[in-house]
């Protein structure tokens, strides 16, 4: 399997009728690269910038964080290379950045939140990202939004960083693409007033999940009810791609049920555009796309759309995919 697996790793993701998803992967680190290029991905749709930051004493410098976002950069070539800002708070502290103990970290002061409000930290980080932008296809994530002013006001932090970079007399990329990740109910239900504010949206479903169903994504005793193919999941899916599109823009996923072949076929069946994933779930996902047409995936969506429960709709699924 494995030595097939390396072998198919350059075969594009696109189904029998001819529609191509773009296969890209999660990465925490630069060295991640490695194996996601040994699988053969199309770029990296989520690069979790915040370990980073995490396991040392202090805030990587400009410097630091530009040596390695460049590193990543170079090695997606001519992909695009998906940089998301600093997601920290809820389940990742960083102990030298000063957090009130708080009784709901996830629903607490993390992710956007911090960086607007630590703006120095923030513009910090798109400077490194910008410059890092001069050696390859760099676009820039926003976490955990939930409003439109969120982005605009990013974008203000982003004007201050070039104008910065300019100053300095240093390189820098002048039109990076700007994303969000989609992963509170809140951004899934005015998705079309935020698709009018940035260039591509990624739908988290780890955190969306959780949120959409109050289902804490890291306890044991709830695991069995933490299930993305909960209708009401499937369906603020389903319109968050639809109001990228209706927008001009592309939707991709970077949740673990992107990686998730059964997942796959729903979301080929609603127009996804790129999924990404930890590099070792790419081929069987690579592989049961160029296995399926878009209209069977259409068809079985739409089944699957009648049933109200999570459980039967994964059921459903395992059943069809085997015939
Ligand atoms: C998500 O929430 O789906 C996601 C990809 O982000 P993280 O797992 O880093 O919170
Ligand atoms: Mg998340």
């Amino acid at each position: 399997r494995y030595v097939r697996d390396l072998a198919n790793a350059s075969l594009p993701a696109v189904t029998v009728d001819g529609k191509r998803v773009q296969l890209a992967v999660n990465i925490s680190t630069p060295q991640d690269m490695e194996q996601a290029l040994m699988f053969g991905c199309d770029g990296v749709g989520l690069y979790r910038t915040e370990f980073l930051f995490m396991g040392r004493n202090n805030f990587p410098t400009e410097e630091e964080q530009f040596q390695a976002y460049r590193e990543v950069a170079e090695k997606c070539g001519e992909n695009l290379c998906v940089i998301r800002t600093l997601d920290i708070g809820g389940d990742k502290p960083l102990s030298y950045l000063d957090i009130d103990q708080e009784s709901n970290p996830f629903l607490g002061w993390r992710a956007i939140r911090i960086s607007l409000e630590r703006t120095d930290l923030f513009v910090t980080q798109l400077k490194a990202i910008l410059r890092a932008g001069v050696y390859g296809n760099v676009a820039l994530m926003l976490p955990m939004v939930i409003s439109s002013g969120e982005i605009r006001r990013a974008k203000e932090c982003l004007g201050q960083a070039m104008s910065e970079l300019e100053h300095e007399d240093k390189d820098f990329a002048r039109s990076v693409p700007l994303g969000i990740m989609v992963e509170t109910p809140a951004a899934a239900v005015i998705a079309p007033h935020l698709a009018k504010e940035c260039d591509f949206f990624s739908i988290g479903t780890n955190d969306l999940v959780q949120y959409t169903l109050a289902v804490d994504r890291g306890n044991q005793k709830v695991r069995k009810l933490y299930n993305y193919f909960h209708p009401a999941v499937l369906r603020l899916i389903d319109g968050v791609i639809s109001a990228a599109h209706d927008q001009g823009i592309w939707a991709g996923m970077c949740g673990e049920m992107a990686g998730d072949p059964l997942a796959a076929i729903l979301l080929v069946g609603m127009g996804i555009d790129e999924l990404s994933m930890n590099a070792t779930a790419m081929p069987k996902v690579r592989e049961l796309i160029r296995g399926i047409d878009v209209l069977l995936a259409k068809d079985l969506l739409q089944q699957v759309l009648s049933l109200d429960d999570g459980v039967e709709i994964r059921e459903y699924l395992v059943k069809a995919l085997k015939n």
